[in-house]
């Protein structure tokens, strides 16, 4: 039975894995991140399972080649914490391109709502039994414009949530989606025009702080942002001055650009040293949730699904339906593609 290294388990994931495996797999449940000094836990394994927040370097990759190991399973969407040039030729990567788009759509909604209805301070009010209504005034979402910086499975989702709210809706993105019925607008009039704006493009070089001192000076005042997709998309230091100065009514932060410190772990009992973090957690006008939107038993299942099937593939020598490599994440895949052609991103010598 093939041994696969789990890292970052938690026990959300072990349910669904251990349900849908049928004795395919020996998992080894690991606590900790995948990173250099994890990586040696991998030891006597075939085949390695990470997530969102584990450090996939050039040091990581060289030492799993080392032990043998060539199949890296994200069981995620996103992918920025892999040096994909480094593991071309030695690591073969697959992900779970879509599991729920539904769940991070509608955790969008839930922190937009419960921001704009303070329901965080109603909660915490009446189990003091404050039955105070001052300071909870919010304002109807029907009729202001929101503003969706990348359009694709999450983000038409969330536009179909905004539209029935009766909102505006508004949309940005590098590659507008055909025969869609959304209303394109450049990057600097959505930051005009928005009263509230939702990130929803992956992180690149190019979306990297995309949320910065000098977009946010072009924004309303008051405007809310919400961030369900990757945390380095905000510069966190100039949101925070932006909240302070009152340009910002208000931010929903399920991604947070050094999350990967703290995320994911209990720290109640702890001083936790990013201070931008401990400063954006104390304000009224921020909820920050720790990267949960995925988290629905039918995003859970489809996640454990479609990571079993893609190990299923390897292991059986089929094409590899979701692997990705810097080519294929390029979105310049070349004539001679050597998935087009195999199945697989590259093929051992
Ligand atoms: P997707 O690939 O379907 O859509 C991404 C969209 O962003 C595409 O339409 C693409 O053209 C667009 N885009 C790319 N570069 C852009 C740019 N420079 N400017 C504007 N738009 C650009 O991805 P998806 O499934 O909708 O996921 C979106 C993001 O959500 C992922 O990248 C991931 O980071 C994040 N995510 C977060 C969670 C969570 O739990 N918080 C879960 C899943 C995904």
């Amino acid at each position: 039975m093939k041994k696969i290294a789990f890292y970052d388990a938690k026990p959300y994931d072990k349910d669904w894995f251990d349900e849908l495996n049928n004795s395919r797999y020996k998992f080894k449940y690991i606590e900790y991140k995948l990173n250099s000094d994890t990586v040696q836990f991998a030891k006597g394994c075939d085949g390695v399972i990470a997530f969102v927040n584990d450090e996939i370097n050039n040091e990581v990759i060289n030492a799993l080649h080392s032990m043998g190991i060539e199949i890296l399973a994200m069981r995620c969407a996103g992918y920025n914490n892999i040096d994909f040039k480094a593991a071309f030729g030695k690591l073969h990567v697959v992900r779970v391109p879509s599991y729920s788009p539904n769940a991070v759509a509608e955790h969008t909604m839930a922190l937009l709502l419960s921001l704009n209805r303070k329901i965080h301070k109603a909660y915490n009010r009446t189990r003091d039994y404050n039955f105070s209504l001052t300071g909870l005034t919010g304002f109807d979402l029907f009729g202001k414009t929101i503003g969706i910086i990348g359009t694709g499975k999450i983000g038409q989702v969330f536009i179909d949530i905004c539209k029935g709210f009766g909102m505006n809706v508004i949309a940005y993105d590098l590659y507008p989606a055909k025969d869609m019925d959304i209303n394109y607008v450049s990057l600097d009039e959505l930051f005009k025009q928005s009263d509230i704006i939702s990130l929803h493009c992956p992180l690149t070089d190019q979306t990297h702080h995309i949320i910065n001192s000098e977009s946010l000076s072009m924004m309303k005042d008051g405007v809310y942002i919400i961030n369900t997709s990757r945390g380095a998309l905000i510069e966190s230091e100039a949101l925070l001055k932006a909240i302070r100065d009152k340009k910002v009514g208000a931010a929903g932060l399920d991604v947070y650009e050094e999350e990967s410190e703290v995320f994911y772990e209990d720290f109640s009992n702890s001083i936790i040293d990013d201070e931008i973090l401990a400063q954006l957690v104390a304000l009224p006008n921020v909820i920050v949730t720790s990267h949960q939107a995925f988290l629905t038993n039918e995003a859970l299942k489809n996640i454990a699904d479609t990571t079993l099937k893609n190990l299923d593939q390897f292991f059986a020598g089929e094409t590899l339906e979701n692997e990705i490599c810097y080519h294929c994440d390029s979105g310049k895949v070349e004539e001679n593609c050597s998935k087009v052609q195999t199945g697989y991103c590259w093929i051992s010598e």
